[in-house]
């Protein structure tokens, strides 16, 4: 299990990957670019390669993060476009940055209702996807199910994978906040969850988890992180991930509020320890 924390990227990758080595993380999460608009970025290649460079020195695990505000579930054709070259872009940049997935989250209907939507978003997936070949996947992300947003659940998101055209392009980022907010595990229900991933076909195509505390309760269907074991999922849920054996080839990565980067080495080194008590027992 590589963990980790998300990290700035606004002075370049090589050093963000310095930053993680500084943090002890195994792995890390950047944005491809700013993740409040769509404006394409200028790739810096020699700071890509300098970051890849720290990252294969040290093992570490890179995943990326797209843009917030992409809708692949959009009705406007205008907008649709603009999602598309935009998602195409991240792909790229993550690729130049050896990330092991870009991380998308699931569309929004916008009261087009759930049909609508899903078919929308395979639609947009495809014509993404048909325009790249690279080796990064397009990781979907489970959401909370705030608004009208799409994929709370398992088999929600094995169906939006198996309706595309290119499903062996597309894998999976499960987030433990997002998923505990939209009613799909708690401490009660872990061994469903993964039992589910398992049996749905979900688990070999997960490639992250964002591993997040929550401070809205349980089905609130709110996405508000929170520190570990500060929030309503607790530390004796959040443990089971660490020490299942389902996750032990993942990387882990906080995406937990904090003022400053500098508290997730403290926070790491908790979830190191919280591992290490699980396993003892
Ligand atoms: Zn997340
Ligand atoms: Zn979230």
């Amino acid at each position: 299990m590589k963990i980790g924390c998300h990290i700035s990227v606004g002075k370049g990758l090589e050093h963000a990957a310095r930053r993680a080595v500084e943090l002890g993380a195994e792995s890390f999460q950047v944005f491809t670019k700013n993740p409040r608009g769509l404006k394409p970025k200028k790739l810096d290649r020699e700071d890509a390669a300098k970051g890849v460079a720290v990252m294969q020195e040290h093992e570490i695990t890179l995943v990326c993060h797209t843009p917030y505000i992409t809708n692949l579930s959009t009705p406007k054709p205008d907008l649709q476009e603009v999602t598309i070259r935009s998602i195409l872009e991240d792909l790229n940049i993550a690729e130049a940055y050896g990330a092991v997935g870009a991380v998308v989250h699931c569309g929004k209907h916008v009261g087009e209702g759930e049909e609508y939507g899903t078919r929308r978003m395979v639609e947009t997936l495809d014509l993404i996807l048909e325009q790249y070949d690279g080796p990064v996947k397009l990781l979907l992300e489970n959401t909370a199910g705030q608004g009208s947003e799409l994929g709370l659940t398992i088999p929600s998101l094995m169906e939006i994978r198996g309706a595309t055209r290119y499903p062996e392009k597309i894998g999976f980022c499960f987030d433990t906040c997002h998923s505990f907010a939209a009613g799909q595990w708690s401490l009660e229900t872990f061994e469903q969850l993964v039992e589910q991933m398992k049996s749905s076909g979900y688990l070999e195509h997960l490639v992250a988890i964002h591993f997040n505390d929550s401070k809205a309760p349980f089905a609130s269907q709110k996405d508000r992180h929170e520190k570990i074991g500060k929030g309503e999922i607790g530390s004796e849920a959040l443990a089971k991930f660490l020490t299942a054996d389902s996750f032990e080839h993942l990387p882990v990565v906080l995406e937990t509020p904090v003022d400053d980067e500098q508290e997730y080495a403290e926070e790491i080194v908790y979830l190191h320890q919280l591992r290490q008590a699980g396993q003892l027992s």
